[in-house]
């Protein structure tokens, strides 16, 4: 469908729930979420409902996300379920991968095309730092899983962090060379409450290529990527610029939540719920959401911080 602005929507992020077994510190408080009433959330139905008619609507790629979307029981079902929906040609998922080693298999088998796992440091002890409770082993172990399971892409996302990361953007693009995935290096985005890191910790995405000059650029592959390649690598560096460098005029998504809020923008506070709502009231109302997306989301920078007034695992990122 296309929007307002001659922008053609075809891309649904699905978030499954806002739990996740780490606590990243950029992107979820420490004590977790305040876990919210089961009745309050979508239902595995409304969700497949959601995806049907987001399929009716011209929405092709579906990716599903969180929280952590590996923890929430039933998670290969649902996967299975949205795969056969008709009009989905592509269906991701994104996670921290340290289910990966049990489930990579079962989601691959389900029909998950590809795979995105977030991934900001080698060094164990920054990744337990980052994540607070989590261990790289199993992260790593899940990257393995991951690669051994023929998925279409697997893409590793590292949120650039400075001073805690920028010190390993050699050792993690070269990740692309030992392995046959894709790195790819996201700014840290100013949401709610992303409280542990100020304007010090925001890179722009032009600090990637400063400290790789052998980056050579390659032909885009129409996502909201800039691409680069290594000498001799396998896959492909992209570098995301939601912060320095906004994409809004190719934004070609819109969001669901675990509680049914559908949000046209990220960084937008507009919300629009579908929860309860049978099959052709979430068709309307995802047509209304969709012809209400912003023409942009505004400027968005340490000073002008998001007003999605929600942290990202409980958007879906
Ligand atoms: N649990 C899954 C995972 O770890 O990938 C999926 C949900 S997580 C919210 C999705 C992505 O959002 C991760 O790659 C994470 O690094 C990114 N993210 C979270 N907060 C962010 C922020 N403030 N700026 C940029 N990326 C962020």
């Amino acid at each position: 469908m296309v929007d307002t602005f001659g922008r053609n929507i075809s891309y649904l992020r699905l978030s499954v729930t806002e739990l996740c077994n780490l606590r990243c510190r950029y992107c979820m408080p420490e004590d977790g979420v305040c876990k919210k009433r089961h009745e309050d959330m979508l239902t595995q139905e409304e969700m497949i409902l959601a995806v049907r008619a987001a399929a009716a609507l011209g929405i092709s790629k579906l990716r599903i996300t969180g929280g952590e979307p590996l923890v929430k029981a039933g998670i290969v079902d649902l996967c299975r379920e949205a795969a056969a929906v008709e009009g989905i040609r592509e269906l991701c998922l994104t996670t921290n991968g340290t289910l990966l080693p049990k489930l990579a298999g079962p989601l691959r088998e389900a029909g998950v095309n590809r795979l995105n796992i977030s991934l900001d440091t080698l060094d164990p002890e920054k990744y337990a730092y980052i994540t607070r409770v989590g261990s790289l082993a199993d992260a790593l172990a899940g990257i393995e899983a991951a690669l051994s399971c023929g998925f279409d892409k697997v893409k590793i996302n590292s949120v650039l962090i400075g001073g805690f990361n920028d010190d390993e953007i050699p050792q993690l693009a070269e990740l692309s060379c030992r392995y046959p995935l894709d790195v790819r290096f996201i700014e840290l985005m100013p949401m709610y409450d992303s409280g542990d890191f100020g304007p010090e910790a925001y890179l722009p995405y032009t600090v990637v290529t400063e400290r790789l000059p052998e980056l050579r650029p390659v032909e885009s592959d129409g996502g909201v990527a800039r691409l680069y390649r290594l000498p001799g690598a396998q896959g492909n560096v992209g570098l995301i610029s939601p912060v320095s460098a906004h994409f809004c005029a190719e934004c070609n998504r819109i969001r669901l939540t675990a509680d049914g809020k559908l949000k046209p923008c990220l960084h937008s506070s507009d919300e629009i719920s579908l929860k309860g709502l049978d099959y052709e009231g979430m068709l309307e109302t995802m047509r209304s959401a969709i012809l209400a997306k912003p023409k942009w989301h505004g400027v968005l920078s340490y000073r002008e911080r998001s007003q999605a007034n929600r942290n990202m695992n409980q958007i879906g990122g």
